[in-house]
């Protein structure tokens, strides 16, 4: 690997840098990656990252779901389900808002499964997607082009830009967020949804915490971090957003990591009540274990 060690906190540049953990790759290698922890703005970060030539390699993998359009077991059926029912909500999110058009770009796109949606509900849709083998199934569905990177797109102007767990996927995410910015119509509306590390889940699984995902995730957020790159990017933040069902599905894969010998049903369970105390506790302090980010340009 070629292995991109950031000696400053890219958020705020603090050279003030602490190694905090370590965590394992569950789906792809297995190899151990360490998380940094800034000490001037409690950013975390996986360090060291792959960089962007090879970090290809960590997203080739058949357990990869959001790639994949498997359907076998009753896990992938359940989670199907649910993903279609999320649709409904994402659109419900996006048209509360009160978009100023609807020409969308979603970026991180998949398969497609979110832009077919839109489209069928009347949007004019385009989609970013760098994995080859997903951006060639999101162009069977039709939905407008699918572009390889951000930097392919000249001449457009969106009113809604999406990035659904995106971001932290994102090297240069400050820079990406600049570029998006300029893609959008003024007025225009960002979506961005990312996990939660200050989620009661977080802190329940620790290292075994499924949405670490190391190293396809390279940052770590909390709300304040999320709030200070969007203030540092332009944008004014709107509204935010619990994602609810997220703490039961990292849960579920949290409990696979940490106790890979038990019970499929011991996990299961023990899933469900981690899933339901997140929600219930975050009903205050709105640390759902992944939240969705509404800014405006
Ligand atoms: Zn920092």
């Amino acid at each position: 690997m070629q292995a991109l060690e950031l000696k400053e906190c890219p958020l705020c540049h603090g050279k003030n840098v602490t190694i905090r953990f370590s965590c394992e790759d569950h789906t792809t290698t297995h190899e151990e990656f360490q998380l940094s922890e800034c000490q001037d703005c409690t950013f975390i970060f996986t360090n060291p990252q792959p960089d962007e030539s090879s970090i290809g390699k960590y997203y080739d993998s058949p357990e990869y779901i959001s790639h994949s359009e498997s359907n076998k077991s009753l896990f992938d059926k359940v989670y199907t389900y649910l993903r279609e029912a999320a649709l409904k909500w994402k659109r419900g999110i996006i048209t509360s808002n009160q978009p100023i058009g609807k020409k969308l770009l979603d970026v991180g796109c998949g398969t497609g499964n979110f832009l077919q949606h839109m489209k069928m509900h009347g949007w004019e849709t385009t989609g970013v997607e760098p994995s080859e083998s997903a951006a060639s199934k999101a162009r069977a569905k039709k939905v407008g082009s699918i572009f390889q990177s951000i930097d392919q797109i000249a001449n457009q102007k969106y009113d809604v830009i999406t990035l659904w767990h995106v971001l932290e996927h994102l090297h240069e995410p400050k820079k990406k967020l600049q570029s998006l910015k300029g893609l959008l119509q003024e007025n225009g509306t960002i979506i961005i949804a990312v996990p939660n590390r200050e989620s009661f889940d977080a802190k329940y699984y620790k290292n075994y915490w499924a949405a670490y995902d190391v190293p396809r995730h390279l940052w770590h957020f909390s709300q304040e971090n999320i709030k200070s790159i969007l203030n540092e990017t332009g944008f004014s933040l709107t509204a935010t957003h619990p994602m609810k069902l997220d703490s039961f599905y990292v849960s579920l894969l949290s409990e696979s990591y940490k106790n890979k010998n038990r019970s499929k049903i011991l996990n299961a369970v023990n899933a469900l009540r981690i899933g339901l105390l997140s929600n219930f506790k975050a009903r205050k302090n709105k640390n759902y274990s992944s939240l969705i980010y509404v800014a405006n340009k």
